[in-house]
């Protein structure tokens, strides 16, 4: 990209930056400049004062920080919109509120790592609301909509068809973090077997439309692989346990589209909720942050 429209596009979400802190009562002025530092819009209001800084061009990790900790001294939010972070960024920090802007939403929008996506000015008007907050931990919302996959499994003993499930989807958020089912294994027991979970694929077997399935006991049973016992699907017919790795592969399999029989969409309602340490400037919109308690 050359220089003179990566210039251009600077300039222009600087204007709109510069627009909408204006339009939300703030005294807002562009390249303003501080004490050993320039920010391209600075924006004032009572005791509240905001750095916004547009980062279309590389910027490293390091300087960014050194950069924000002039802000800090001066009792300035710095805030940043980046087009590409800056590739030592793994984890989002509490000390620097780092956001993308892309131009997903006409003219530009700022991206909470692929969770949210607000119009600049919508951005704007939450960040200074205190509506975007740093959380260390992203939980899930009591009520999940999920996917079950039925397909068709035959028993290794005694070859009788049965059905299984999987989940599709994958629980979230209030700020619309994914929480992946294999980040969770080691917390609780897997997604599928939750009793909530069971209870909305027995239900289904009870109805018109699923009385043709064969769902076997989801319990505790012995497997000599693992010498452990441990929570598994099983044989309707003979209770024959179908091991984590069979049931993995006949998963993967119905994944490719073999074996489905049915799937279902339901909304339920999460006995406990799920956390995980994934640090986060949280959105969660009307609910409540992800770690309030
Ligand atoms: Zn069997
Ligand atoms: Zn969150």
């Amino acid at each position: 990209m050359s220089s003179k429209s990566e210039k251009s596009k600077h300039d222009l979400i600087q204007a709109e930056i510069f627009a909408a802190c204006n339009d939300l009562g703030f005294h807002a002025t562009q390249e303003h400049k501080g004490k050993g530092w320039r920010t391209d819009v600075f924006a004032v209001k009572d005791s509240k004062k905001f750095a916004f800084e547009i980062q279309i061009s590389p910027q490293s990790l390091k300087k960014t920080l050194e950069r924000q900790d002039k802000y800090l001294r001066d009792g300035v939010v710095g805030c940043w919109l980046f087009e590409k972070s800056p590739s030592k960024l793994s984890d989002e920090r509490p000390d620097l509120p780092l956001f993308h802007v892309t131009e997903q939403i006409n003219p530009f929008s700022v991206s909470l790592s692929g969770r949210k996506e607000l119009c600049i000015h919508d951005f704007l008007e939450q960040f200074i609301s205190g509506n975007i907050k740093f959380c260390n931990v992203v939980r899930t919302t009591p009520e999940q909509k999920v996917k079950l996959v039925f397909y068709e499994m035959e028993c290794w003993k005694c070859k009788a068809m049965n059905h299984l499930y999987y989940i599709e989807t994958n629980f979230r958020s209030a700020c619309n973090a994914v929480i992946h089912s294999y980040e969770t294994l080691w917390c609780s027991d897997k997604n599928v077997h939750r009793p909530e979970i069971i209870a909305l694929a027995r239900e289904f077997v009870e109805t018109e439309q699923g009385k043709n399935l064969k769902l076997g006991e989801i319990k505790r049973r012995f497997s000599k692989t693992v010498q452990d016992s441990y929570l598994s699907f099983g044989c309707y017919k003979c209770d024959s346990i179908f091991g984590d790795w069979y049931v993995m592969e006949a998963e993967l399999e119905a994944g490719y589209g073999y074996g489905q029989v049915a799937t279902i969409e339901r909304s339920v309602k999460l006995d406990e909720n799920i956390e995980l340490s994934i640090p986060h400037w949280c959105y969660p919109g009307e609910s409540p942050f992800c770690d309030a308690s």
